[in-house]
């Protein structure tokens, strides 16, 4: 690293506040699926961002979008209309299939806006203000009070209790372990299709359609998380749709905006209708004409670019060469995950891995101590796949052997 590169993270650890262990790599620009650091030196990304970047970067249809907006306007408020987000909501409510959008500036406000929804949904139906919500041991929902609340990760949420109050856990996949905690106080099952943070596990059908026929029965609102595992991540736009349900609320973010802050979360006619009216909430800049125009643009190159079908075939060539790879290497125990969201897990922590990676110009990600994880940009080739196979099995072979 250059004392360049080195004095710019030494000013950085004066200022900002140390809530993450940041890898030592100050990124400077992106071009598709590579990124440059400071010093110019290039790294092949299969984090973009965190499952943001889904067209990669510097696309240039994307950023003339962007720029034309900047020149009209960036920023109304939610008291008026504007063409962006009216034109957003038309485009989201097609590839989603929700009937009503609330747009936020991030995934963990989605979240708040979901579980507001639920609780008004059953405040209306018999007026109590006791209501519980079951949410999944090891899930992931964001970093605000509510979103917090239901992520089934101690850790993260001892310092800060107490959480909100009547949020119950049950085991993702295990429907026996949701019926012991549904009460008639019960308005609300909240998961992840495929939990990220917690290590890449998907839903399975069975616990999707028990889910589903509970809600239904006893008139529970089903909240599905798609907001690292949606917008073509598993080769749907939304990971529900290979399964045959629909959620009554759902919430995206991360790729919505591919970089742009944005965020939704989205319900029913029927939910809309019993639910969240003029005054129950707000935000200044949720659904500002920028972030819109992004949505806009993003939805529109899904199609042009014909991401879903990429997805599926770059997706189970990255599943057959990560299987390959935990063929040769006894310390790689499993591969999860679906599309172009995986999982490697390992029988030790994998940071040592990731940093080799990383001095190799590979950019890689962990979910949990144990797992690598896969959540590129939806455009990469199986050439870009091979390339991150030969770095990754040497970076292993290292760690070991
Ligand atoms: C990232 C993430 C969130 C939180 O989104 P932020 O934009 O970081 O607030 C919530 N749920 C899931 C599944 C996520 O992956």
């Amino acid at each position: 690293m250059s004392q360049m590169m080195q004095n710019y993270i030494d000013e950085a650890e004066k200022v900002l506040l140390h809530t993450y262990n940041r890898y030592r790599v100050v990124f400077e620009k992106g071009d598709g699926v590579y990124l440059y650091d400071t010093d110019g030196k290039k790294y092949l990304d299969f984090v973009a961002g965190i499952a943001v970047f889904a067209l990669g970067y510097n696309n240039k249809e994307y950023n003339d979008a962007l720029k034309e907006q900047i020149d009209k306007i960036i920023h109304t408020s939610n008291y008026y209309y504007n063409l962006p987000a009216i034109e957003a909501a038309k485009k989201l409510k097609k590839i989603s299939g929700m009937d009503r959008v609330f747009f936020t500036n991030s995934g963990a406000e989605a979240i708040e806006g979901a579980i507001k929804t639920a609780r008004k949904y059953g405040y209306l139906k018999d007026k109590r203000t006791d209501h519980e919500i079951i949410a999944m041991n090891h899930s992931f929902h964001g970093r605000t009070m509510g979103a917090l609340s239901v992520t089934g990760n101690p850790h993260y949420r001892d310092a800060f209790e107490p959480m909100i109050g009547n949020i119950k856990f049950a085991e993702l996949n295990d429907f026996d372990s949701v019926m012991r905690q549904v009460t008639d106080k019960t308005c609300a099952i909240i998961f992840e299709t495929v939990q990220g943070e917690g290590g890449i596990y998907p839903a399975t059908e069975e616990f999707m359609r028990k889910v589903r026929e509970l809600c239904d029965e006893r008139d529970i609102l089903m909240i599905l998380d798609e907001i690292q595992c949606g917008m073509g991540r598993t080769g749907e736009m939304f990971a529900w749709q290979h399964y045959g349900v629909k959620p009554d609320v759902m919430t995206t973010a991360k790729a919505l905006g591919c970089g742009v802050p944005v965020g939704a979360f989205m319900m029913t006619e029927k939910v809309g209708a019993h639910s969240l009216v003029a005054g129950d909430h707000g935000t200044t800049y949720g659904g500002n004409p920028l972030a819109c125009a992004a949505i806009c643009k993003v939805i529109d190159l899904f199609d042009a670019m014909n991401v879903l079908d990429n997805v599926k075939k770059v997706g189970s060539y990255l599943e057959e060469c990560l299987d390959a790879l935990a063929g040769e290497f006894p310390c790689i125990e499993t591969r999860r995950g679906v599309g172009l969201m995986q999982g490697l897990v390992m029988d030790r922590p994998v940071g040592d891995v990731i940093n080799k990676a990383m001095d190799k110009g590979l950019v890689l990600i962990n979910a949990g101590p144990n797992i690598i994880r896969f959540v590129p940009s939806l455009i990469i080739t199986r050439e870009n796949v091979d390339n991150m196979i030969a770095i990754l099995r040497e970076s292993i072979q290292e760690v070991c052997s």
